[in-house]
Order: C-alpha cells, then sequence, then structure tokens
C-alpha cells in the first residue's frame, strides 16, 4: 500500500542543522520510499533554506500569519521534496535558527512555531489541493503543536506521530499565549497543552498525538522514569501504550569508508590493512606523534553536559596512563573548549583539540581513530557511534539510551562467543570511564580480538532498511485504524 505522510520540522540536512534531526529528517524520506511511502517535508524558511530552493510555486498565501503575510511553497532542495513556510518577519534571520545574536531566544519563538505547528496542520488536512497525507510526522517541539491544531481543529484529518529526538529541548511558553497562537481554551489541560502552569510544545504534541516515538528503545524507556524523563515522565507513563522506539540510522553511501573521498585511504573489512593510513593522516593534520602503536581515541561530539565531556577531561590522565591519544573535534561550552585546548597546548604529541564544526575532519577522525568514545549522560540514539561501527573505529560509550542500543559490549563471555562490537560502561561516572579505557587498552593489546572487533563493527547494519520498514509499519498500523 501506498502512503503519503507529511514531515514536520525546523531543520534539514544539509540546508539547516543544529544536532542530528537535522540528519535523521534529510535521510527519512529517502529510507521510507523503498517501502513506498511518499514523504514530503515542510521546514520553516530560514535563509539558507530559501536560497537552496529550486522550482518552488505558491500553492497557499496566508494574508496575515502571526504578523506578516505568508506563503507555503513548495520545491525541492538538495534533492528533497518541500513545503517551505516562507514568513519573512518569523524566519528570515540568519545564523542558529533558535537563538539571537545576543544568545537569547528569539523572543517570539512561540510565535514562530506556532506557525509551524499550524501550517502543518493545515497541511495536514488538505488545503493545498491535491496533497491529502494519509499521516502527518511532527519532531521535535518545534512542529510539537501540529497534533494539537489537528486534534483541537474542526473535521476529518490524518493521523499523527510525534518523535522526540531530544527531550531536553521543550519549548515552554507563557499560558497567556494561548488564544494569540490560535488554540482554544480547552487545550489547556493536563491532557492538552498544558505544562507545569506553561503551553509546552513538546507536551502538547506527546499528549496529542496518535502515536509518539522515540530514537532508540532505550531512550523510550528511559524516558518514562523520573531520571531521564525531565519532567515530562507523566505525561509519557500517560501515553504509555502509544510510546516506542525506533533506532536511528546514518547514510551508508555518505558514511562509506570504501568510497569516502575525504579520508586519506579508502578501506574495507576485507583491507582493514589501507585503514592504517588513515590513522597516520590523522596524527600529523593535528600533530599527534606519528605513533602507530599507540592507541588513539577519536570523539565529534557537541561539547556539553549531555555528552559527559567533563567527565572526559577529568579522564585525561586515565587516557595518558594507557599510552593513548586524543583526538577531539567539538564545539560547544567555552568553558570546556578551553579546558581541552588548554591540555591540548601541554601536551601536543598525546593530545589535540580542534574547535569548530568540520565535516571532513569528523570522516577522517572515524577512519583514522582506532576507538570512537562516547560517554554521555544521556543520548537519545547517537549517530556519531554508528558512523564509529561503520568505519571501524571501536566505540567506547555509555551504557545510556541508543548507545545501550547500538553497541555489544565486548565482554569475556562476549569474545568467547565470538560476539561484542565496541566497550560500554556504566554508570557515567569517571571512575567507569577509566575502567573503559583500561579494558579497550587491554584489547588493543590484543591484536586477533581488536581485528574481531573490528570486523564484527564494521558488519553492523547501521543503514536505515530496518528503521524505515519499522516506521512504515507505524505509519500502515495508524493510517489502518483511522480508516477502520
Ligand atoms: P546530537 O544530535 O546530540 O549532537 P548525534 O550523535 O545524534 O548528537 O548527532 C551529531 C551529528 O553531528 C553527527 O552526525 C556528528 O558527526 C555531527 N557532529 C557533531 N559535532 C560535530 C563537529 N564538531 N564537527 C563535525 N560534525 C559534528
Amino acid at each position: 500500500m501506498t502512503l503519503t505522510v507529511l514531515s514536520v520540522a525546523s531543520e534539514i540536512f544539509p540546508l539547516i542543522k543544529t544536532g542530528g534531526l537535522a540528519d535523521v529528517i534529510a535521510a527519512l524520506p529517502a529510507a521510507v520510499a523503498s517501502e513506498g511511502i511518499t514523504m514530503p517535508t515542510l521546514v520553516p524558511g530560514y535563509p539558507a533554506v530559501m536560497d537552496g530552493l529550486r522550482e518552488a510555486t505558491t500553492v497557499h498565501q496566508y494574508a496575515d500569519l502571526h504578523g506578516g503575510p505568508a506563503r507555503i511553497l513548495a520545491g525541492t532542495a538538495a534533492g528533497l521534496s518541500l513545503f517551505v513556510l516562507d514568513a519573512p518577519h518569523l524566519f528570515a534571520r540568519p545564523g542558529n535558527p533558535y537563538l539571537a545574536p545576543d544568545g537569547d531566544d528569539w523572543a517570539d519563538n512561540a510565535f514562530r512555531f506556532a506557525a509551524l505547528g499550524a501550517v502543518g496542520a493545515d497541511l495536514g488536512r488538505g488545503i493545498v489541493p491535491g496533497f491529502t497525507p494519509d499521516i502527518v510526522h511532527a519532531h521535535d517541539w518545534q512542529a510539537g503543536l501540529t497534533p494539537a491544531f489537528l486534534h483541537y481543529g474542526e473535521g476529518p484529518r490524518p493521523a499523527t506521530v510525534m518523535t522526540v529526538h531530544n527531550l531536553a529541548f521543550q519549548g515552554q511558553f507563557p499560558s497567556e499565549l494561548l488564544e494569540a497562537i490560535g488554540l482554544p481554551p480547552r487545550a489547556f489541560s493536563l491532557e492538552g497543552v498544558e505544562y507545569y502552569g506553561h503551553i509546552g510544545y513538546l507536551k502538547a504534541g506527546i499528549a496529542l498525538a496518535d502515536h509518539v516515538t522515540t530514537v532508540s528503545p532505550t531512550y523510550a524507556a528511559e524516558i518514562r522514569g523520573k531520571e531521564h524523563g525531565m519532567g515530562m515522565d507523566g505525561a509519557l507513563r500517560q501515553r504509555s501504550s502509544a510510546v516506542s522506539g525506533i533506532l536511528n540510522g546514518i547514510d551508508v553511501n555518505i558514511w562509506n569508508p570504501a568510497t569516502d573521498k575525504t579520508i586519506s585511504s579508502k578501506f574495507d573489512a576485507k583491507h582493514l590493512a589501507a585503514r592504517a593510513a588513515n590513522k597516520v593522516a590523522l596524527q600529523a593534520r593535528l600533530g599527534l606523534a606519528l605513533d602507530p602503536a599507540a592507541l588513539v581515541f577519536g570523539v565529534v561530539t557537541r561539547m556539553t553536559w549531555q555528552k559527559g565531556i567533563d567527565l572526559l577531561y577529568e579522564a585525561l590522565p586515565a587516557i595518558d596512563a594507557a599510552g593513548a591519544q586524543l583526538a577531539l573535534l567539538g564545539a560547544g561550552e567555552a568553558a570546556l573548549e578551553d579546558a581541552f585546548v588548554a591540555a591540548a597546548d601541554a601536551a601536543p604529541d598525546r593530545v589535540a583539540a580542534v574547535v569548530g564544526y568540520d565535516e571532513q575532519l569528523a570522516h577522517l577522525i572515524q577512519a583514522g581513530a582506532d576507538a570512537l568514545l562516547v560517554p554521555s549522560r544521556f543520548e537519545p540514539c547517537g549517530l556519531t557511534q554508528l558512523c564509529a561501527l561503520r568505519y571501524g573505529a571501536i566505540p567506547v560509550v555509555s551504557r545510556v539510551g541508543g548507545l545501550a542500543d547500538t553497541v555489544v559490549d565486548a565482554n569475556e563471555m562476549a569474545l568467547a562467543a565470538k560476539a561484542g562490537t565496541g566497550v560500554v560502561f556504566s554508570p557515567v561516572s569517571l571512575a567507569a570511564l577509566e575502567i573503559a579505557i583500561e579494558r579497550t587498552a587491554a584489547l588493543w593489546r590484543d591484536r586477533t580480538a581488536w581485528k574481531g572487533l573490528q570486523r564484527r563493527a564494521m558488519a553492523t547494519d547501521v543503514s536505515w532498511a530496518r528503521p524505515a520498514a519499522r516506521y512504515a509499519e507505524l505509519y500502515r498500523t495508524l493510517s489502518a485504524l483511522r480508516a477502520g
């Protein structure tokens, strides 16, 4: 059965990206196409989106959408089929999509993303002739009001899915805005958009979508508890029977060590020897000692508390004691950036820290590092460990969220059974991280064990094939229920 699904999101790679969400939104349409599903995506008309848009036609106009005229454009960009909400008074602002130049949230974010939500709902109800989606799939808080507008609106509506990519970002706004953003008074209830006295955009989506997904089964379970629920655990427990986890994949064409033009030496699982040249290139580029015997830990990350980067900093002596090197690429909190730059200045042959965002270096780290460290405190899915598996950089990860679901710990029993793809540690503490570093170093010294780990890591299916089949199954079930 063919289905049409409208995806609604605020980010899409390569046009606009602040995190893994953008990668997923860009990959999903092609992934589900193989399941017979057509998926255009509605995104705000940020300058980068408008610049990238080709063959655009106006398919609907609004005389006034929260303070100015707006229109829906249909077109393509970077091979993606898009609806674009062109509302210059809301979105014609370069740079970070959520933050003003002073670093604070844009003062009108409530209206900007109420507009996105409302237009998602309009498209869902068929405001554009010839386009009537079977499902509307909203992503993260920016699109959280789409299921709410569909729920409270009149007439038949498509089925709705809300996906939580990161519960840490919730979109909360003052209750006084309820009418101004276009919701009826009855929406302000425990079963509706109300969230601790505010309007919660993500809460709205969680409460009112027909189904809620998050990006790994373990995260789906974790967020129903106090520790990882971030205040939303109650709302999620209310919806328990409608909450599930579907892992992300990665684009295995972009991330393919056998064809990757950005790395120094192409390789695959059968030609692992060719990988060594990437390690030399990485060490040379970052000024590390050109020592093939030294275990190189790579890190590619946002530098925030979520990612456990402060723990990693404290673990630098353990990395040194293991005779290992660190190759870090990251950007984020200034204090963390500064700490790693200082550590690199103090020991440039063993520690390298590149502050910034650099896709090409990210590829070289995955291809050249022996292991990839991901000591996250929480991780909805995580993409970097999937890239690491594909490139034979052994992932060393905390046992949380999607990390727990994608990396198989190479403990003694696993190794005896010729299983295991990485090193998994818990709890998320300095002591446990130090032990994981020591364990990794011990595995590294056993060349046969290490090669086995690499081969199994690289054989792991990190593509979108399985996740796409899961989404397709969900869409079909929901659509049949509504039709039924
Ligand atoms: P999150 O979305 O929480 O930041 P993910 O692991 O899900 O974490 O996705 C992060 C994505 O961004 C990955 O594709 C990763 O390679 C990329 N990335 C993160 N930091 C950098 C950086 N400094 N340079 C290049 N790519 C980065």
